[in-house]
């Protein structure tokens, strides 16, 4: 297996999670591990989870322009020659890598919940029908391009290594679009996208005061994030980026607790590949039952504090 470039990307200098993952991944597929650093960020010690070289260009992609973030990519496959690519699902990556696919002529699969090498091909999962199936795929053009679902392939070690940092430059395109304002969103201490943990709420909470009384004590005790149903959101429980869902997030954490959600295929969309799934609810029919590692038969205003209640006590 030849060079595996990852996608490194950070926040104002500081690595997400999901860098270390891909990176530990394509080090156990037995790749050259190879990564692209875009802007500001510490790319030599990206060499502890065993990136080789790391590719690194200079230039402020705050703006999240997804025409410059293209063309770096492509300039660093120029550089790189990889055999593949690999970044996390996130924003900036769902924007770039369909365009840098169109702009290589090559294939792309997006997010991949499984990464194995028959032979020397690479061979990838991903979910489709809003997760009631899976399909395995084999790209034959080169680079192949995968978008992965964060938490997919769990966290490496960090070793003592340092890699090798190459600056690329590219030329960069005319803006093509202009940021006229930024909102800071109400953030949590970790995104619902790269969350290990998740507790999330539905309609039955019946107001914002309890969901915040339930849902995110049970979080915090949990050193979770919150998450909440379509429903809770449209009833102003809970935030539009806490959304669960075809139409909120896709998540894939250890640990997902559906409380008091009845587990609609829109909401299954954006959750059931989670490792493990809990969920409380009063009705013993609900949907939700049919997905769950472990079931709960009542009602989450007793069943939330109590579990809580044993969690504080182990600490
Ligand atoms: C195009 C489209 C996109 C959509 N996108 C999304 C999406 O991204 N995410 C999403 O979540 N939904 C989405 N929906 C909405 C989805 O169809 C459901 O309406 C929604 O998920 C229902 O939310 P809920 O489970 O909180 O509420 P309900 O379906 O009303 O379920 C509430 C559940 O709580 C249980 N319950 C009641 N009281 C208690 C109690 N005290 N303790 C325990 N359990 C209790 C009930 O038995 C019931 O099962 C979408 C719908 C459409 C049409």
């Amino acid at each position: 297996m030849s060079g595996i470039l990852v996608f490194a990307e950070h926040d104002g200098g500081v690595f997400k999670k999901t860098t270390f993952e891909l990176l530990g991944k394509a080090a156990e597929l037995g790749a050259t591990v190879q990564a692209v650093v875009l802007g500001d960020a510490p790319a030599a010690d990206l060499g502890a989870y065993g990136a080789s070289t790391v590719f690194q260009v200079a230039g402020d992609f705050s703006s999240h322009d997804s025409d410059a973030v293209t063309a770096a990519l492509a300039a660093v496959v120029e550089a790189a020659s990889p055999a593949a690519i690999l970044a996390s699902t996130t924003y900036a990556a769902k924007d770039a890598l369909p365009r840098l696919a169109a702009r290589l002529g090559t294939g792309m699969a997006s997010g991949v919940t499984k990464i194995d090498l028959e032979g020397d091909a690479i061979v990838a999962r991903r979910p489709i029908y809003s997760g009631k199936a899976y399909v395995d795929v084999a790209i034959s053009g080169s680079p192949a391009l995968y978008t992965v679902r964060p938490n997919s392939f769990g966290q490496p070690e960090a070793g003592a290594g340092s890699a090798d940092v190459q600056a690329v430059s590219f030329e960069a395109p005319a803006a093509r679009l202009t940021v006229v304002e930024r909102k800071t969103p109400e953030t949590q201490a970790v995104d619902l996208t790269e969350a290990d943990r998740i507790v999330s709420g539905g309609r039955s909470l019946g107001s914002k005061d309890k969901f915040d009384a339930v849902i995110r004590p049970m979080a915090a005790a949990l050193g979770a994030t919150a998450g909440a149903s379509r429903a809770a959101v449209d009833a102003g429980y809970a935030s539009h980026e806490e959304q669960v869902g075809q139409t909120g997030k896709v998540v894939n954490p250890s640990l997902y607790i559906a409380a008091g959600i009845s587990g609609a295929i829109q909401h299954l969309a954006g959750m059931r590949s989670s490792k493990v799934i809990v969920a409380i609810n009063t009705d013993a029919e609900a949907p939700i039952f049919e997905h769950a590692t472990y079931g709960i038969v009542g009602d989450l205003f007793e069943v939330l504090p109590a579990i809580q209640a044993e969690v504080e006590a182990l600490d």
